[in-house]
Parts: structure tokens; sequence; C-alpha cells
């Protein structure tokens, strides 16, 4: 056993008691990355840019289901990106791999979140976690009117989060009014035939996703559903078939923070989804989700705090899921040669 998983285990041993000291190291974290003050808060609508730059939380749930939780981690705000993983999770459940697969890619894009490009030779986008390939996974949200697949969106996030969840009206709005880019996005899949011919309601549904309204605690816990093989660890309701758990953890693995998803690969090593309005989310698979809320991005549109939180838990707790000792370790467990 490492000095890593050494620390992960105490650490989640400790997450199990009420005067966590896991709160203590949290709150170590919190304090020393609160200071950060570089990045821009998203302005290209109200909602988001009324956001407190100050606002900083972090939890963490367990698989056992516990949250330990610092800062503002109860402020709500509006899920945007973050619910990307989720929706190709019911587009698969619905359609199947092979379908979903017809009409969207698993490749980084290595361009921005919002660009207008699609695969040249098979004009499908590129990935579901960029705006075009959640888009098209959008319009694969079953139900037989625009009422049917809101609410199918709608309990399906609410099986990873394990409360009711709102659309905000104003958000909703707002990104309605602006979403010219988003529209052209989706009407060049259509010029394609890569989605159905009900563009604007698909893309209502896709405005009433990003406006769901959510706080960093409900993110953990939907983290933590991944984490836990697909089933919420405090309803124990399944979320996702288990069959389709990796191709969502290996698509955010891969894709999840956009064109830094190279050096977040590399640097941090978790599955992992951010948002514009300031949201990172990742799973530590058997163990644990994280989610941290700070408003202000970098310029790949990654919040600050939430990359160097992360980044913070991962080498504190050798977390990285390709880490070597951690992989070794398991195996020696497992495959320990039995004696006589
Ligand atoms: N509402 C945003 C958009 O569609 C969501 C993008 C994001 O969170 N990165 O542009």
């Amino acid at each position: 056993m490492t000095q890593e998983n050494n620390d992960l285990d105490s650490l989640l041993n400790r997450m199990r008691t009420v005067s966590s000291p896991i709160r203590g190291t949290l709150t170590e974290i919190h304090t020393s990355l609160k200071g950060m003050s570089h990045g821009r808060v998203a302005d290209y609508i109200p909602e988001l840019a009324s956001a407190d730059p100050n606002w900083f939380g972090i939890a963490i749930t367990g698989v056992d289901g516990n949250t330990v939780e610092v800062g503002d981690s109860a402020q709500p705000f509006s899920i945007q990106s973050a619910s990307k993983p989720f929706v190709y999770g019911l587009a698969l459940d619905s359609h199947g791999r092979d379908h979903v697969l017809s009409k969207v890619n698993v490749e980084p894009s290595g361009e921005a979140f919002n660009s207008i490009v699609l695969d040249q030779s098979t004009n499908r986008p590129f990935n579901p976690l960029v705006n075009s390939g959640a888009i098209a996974t959008t319009d694969l949200i079953p139900g037989a009117s625009h009422v049917d697949r809101i609410k199918n969106l709608l309990s399906k996030l609410e099986q990873y989060v394990g409360r009711t969840l709102h659309v905000d009206n104003a958000t909703f709005i707002s990104e309605r009014s602006t979403g010219h880019r988003n529209r052209a996005i989706a009407h060049l899949m259509l010029n394609f035939g890569m989605i159905e011919d009900r563009v604007e309601e698909t893309l209502e549904l896709y405005f009433q996703q990003c406006a769901v309204l959510v706080n960093c605690k409900d993110l953990s816990v939907m983290a933590a559903t991944l984490a836990n093989g697909g089933v919420n660890p405090v309803t124990g309701v399944r979320a996702i078939q288990s069959e389709y758990l990796k191709d969502l953890l290996s698509i955010m693995l891969a894709c999840g923070m956009y064109d830094y998803a190279g050096q977040w690969g590399y640097l941090v090593g978790l599955p992992a989804k951010s948002s514009v309005s300031g949201a990172v989310l990742a799973v530590v698979p058997g163990k644990f989700g994280i989610a941290v809320y700070s408003p202000p991005l970098d310029e790949r549109g990654n919040s600050v705090r939430g990359v160097a939180t992360c980044r913070a838990l991962s080498e504190r707790f050798g977390l990285h899921v390709l880490d070597a000792h951690f992989v070794g370790s398991s195996l020696d467990n497992e495959f320990r040669p039995s004696r006589g």
C-alpha cells in the first residue's frame, strides 16, 4: 500500500464521522485558494454576470452517501454544461451505444466548447461534452412531446441528485434570446441529418437543460452516483445502466474540460466536467464524487478555483486514475499468489 492509498483510506474513514477532519483538509484547501483573483465571471447573460466572483464552495460525497462541504456549497447556480454527461447517459440508456455513436463521436475536439465544427468525414459532432454534441444528445431525449421530453430530462437529473429540480426561467429566457451560436450549430447539424427536424424544440430543451438550478452538494452527489457504479448512494436509485458507465467516465476523462482536457488528464487524471457557471465535478471511481463551485473562469472556460481544487485533492491523495501505484496496489491484493 502506498502512502497515497493509506491517506485515501483514512480520508474515507474520516468522512464517516460527524466531526470529520476531512472538513479540516477541505477548509485548508479552500483557505489557500480563495484568494486566487484571476479569471472572469461569464457575462453573456445577466443571470451569470451577477454571480459574486468570491463565491467558492467544495463538496465531496462518498459512495456511502456521506457528504462533507465547505464554503458556498449551498449557493444555487445554473448547471450549464455540467448536465452534458448525464444527458449523454440518458441518450445511451434510451437508444443504445450504436445509435448514439452514429450521431456523436467520442473524440476530443481540441477546439473551444462552442465551436461550429463537425467531424469532416462523418459530419458528427466531435463528442457529447461540447455544445454541438450536447445538442445532438438533447435531440435524442425520448418523449412524444416537448413536455414529455423536459419531464424525462428533469426526472433523469433528479435520479442523480436525489431531489426535485427546477428550470430557472430567467436563465432559460436569457439563454434562448442569446443562443444564436447554438442555433447555428443546430441548423448545421440539421443540414447534415445529424438531428431531427424539430430544431427549435430541441434548442428549447437544450437551453432549459442549461438553466436547471443546482448547488455544489447536488453536483457532488451526481458525481458520487457515477463513482458508485451508477446508483445514487443517498437514495439507492439506479440512474444509468451499468454497461454505459464507462462510456460516460471515459468521455469525461478525455473531453470533460474542453481544450484543457489533455493537461487535465495529465495533471489531475479524473473523469470530470466543467460548466460556464463555474462548476467542476470530478469522479473518483469506487470512492467519491467531488464538486467545486467558483464562478471566475480561465481562458478555456473552466473555473479557476475549480481546477486548482481538484488538482490539489488529486495530488494530495494520489487520486489520478492512471497512477501506477494505485493500479499496482489493487492488482497486488487481487492477484496475490496463493500459498500451499
Ligand atoms: N449555456 C452554455 C452554452 O450553451 C453552456 C456552455 C458551458 O457551460 N460551457 O453556451
